[in-house]
């Protein structure tokens, strides 16, 4: 590569690991629906800017809109009523969901809870089956046997199509996929230019070598790149600003293309609640980086030189 060539941008859609559905490469993400006193028709407008921007790919989990104080599955619940409301929607979206968390348990994937936790978020979202099931973090106590075969069995059933595992670990990820009939499908671990322990702990190199698709939670730090505090996060924006002013985009939007740069194909899952922010992400697509400016980020990000 001449230093004037730019890495590869990736395309709009992509299978998602080997599995023959197909996802958006930006996702919209959930965490957030059930906050702020939002109605169904206030999620509803969410989903059909998500959806109108190209983006079909949808993450949800059980916990979401959890408050500590009985809230639980209150965002699934909200996008249940979203769909009762508009069923036509369904067919528009590649539905992903999480369990294996239920406080205040610390986590709990025994056979008996993951099953009824499954029928939950089915009913919750009043759908018949989730296109992608993620284990949400792992569960220290369950043998990654009994939790592959209650997924499997999932999968039997038909309440889900494809798996997933989220915040997992390289050993985790491999333990539970050499049990499981049907493969994983997908990982989904924190990654920002904030948070890039998995380029280089092996992670994403065991996605590309299993062929997960990467989902990338949190890809703005939670929302710190937009306003970064410490020295390090301003050192990042710094460099991210330098290519967004360059090819007249957002930060947060150098911010999702960073991601997207990398060969493993990270889908970063967009956090925002505002119709405008989640339609402004597509433009990550026009966004061209060179090495130099993608290393430069990372070294920003590092504090330190690569040696
Ligand atoms: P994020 O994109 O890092 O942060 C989004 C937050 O930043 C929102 O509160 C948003 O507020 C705020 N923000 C401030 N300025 C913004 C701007 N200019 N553009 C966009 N957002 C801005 O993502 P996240 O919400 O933390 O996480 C994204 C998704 O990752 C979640 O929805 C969930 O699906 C997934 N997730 C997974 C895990 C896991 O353990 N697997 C954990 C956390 C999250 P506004 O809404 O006002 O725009």
């Amino acid at each position: 590569m001449s230093a004037n060539e730019t890495l590869p941008v990736p395309a709009a859609k992509r299978k998602l690991g080997n599995s023959e559905i197909e996802v958006s490469t930006i996702a919209w993400g959930m965490w957030r629906l059930a906050e702020n006193g939002r109605t169904a028709a206030d999620a509803a407008k969410l989903v059909h800017a998500a959806l109108d921007a190209g983006m079909n790919f949808l993450d949800t989990a059980d916990i979401y809109g959890f408050d500590g104080a009985g809230g639980f599955g209150d965002a699934e619940a909200l996008l249940g009523e979203v769909l009762a409301a508009e069923p036509a929607l369904r067919a528009r979206m590649v539905l992903a969901s999480k369990g294996g968390i239920m406080p205040p348990l610390p986590y709990d994937q025994s056979a008996a809870y993951l099953a009824s936790a499954i029928d939950a978020s089915l009913k919750r979202l009043r759908t018949d089956t989730i296109d992608l099931y993620q284990i949400h973090r792992p569960d220290i106590l369950a043998h990654p046997q009994e939790v592959a075969r209650t997924l499997d069995d999932a999968v039997k059933a038909g309440k889900v199509r494809t798996l997933g595992v989220s915040n997992f670990t390289i050993h985790q990820v491999a333990a539970l996929n050499q049990f499981l009939d049907n493969k994983l499908v997908s990982t989904q671990p924190e990654i920002s230019p904030l948070r890039i322990t998995c380029f280089e702990n092996g992670e994403l190199d065991q996605a590309m070598m299993l062929g997960l698709t990467p989902l990338g939670w949190s890809p703005l730090g939670g929302g710190r790149l937009a306003n970064p505090q410490s020295e390090r996060d301003k050192a990042v924006a710094v460099e991210l600003d330098r290519v967004a002013g360059a090819q007249g985009v957002s930060r947060t939007v150098a911010a999702y293309s960073w991601l997207m740069a990398h060969p493993a194909g990270i889908i970063p899952i967009v956090g925002s609640q505002q119709p405008g922010r989640i339609a402004e992400a597509t433009e990550a697509y026009k966004v061209r980086w060179s090495r130099q400016d993608w290393y430069a980020v990372l070294v920003a990000a590092r504090g330190e030189r690569l040696p």
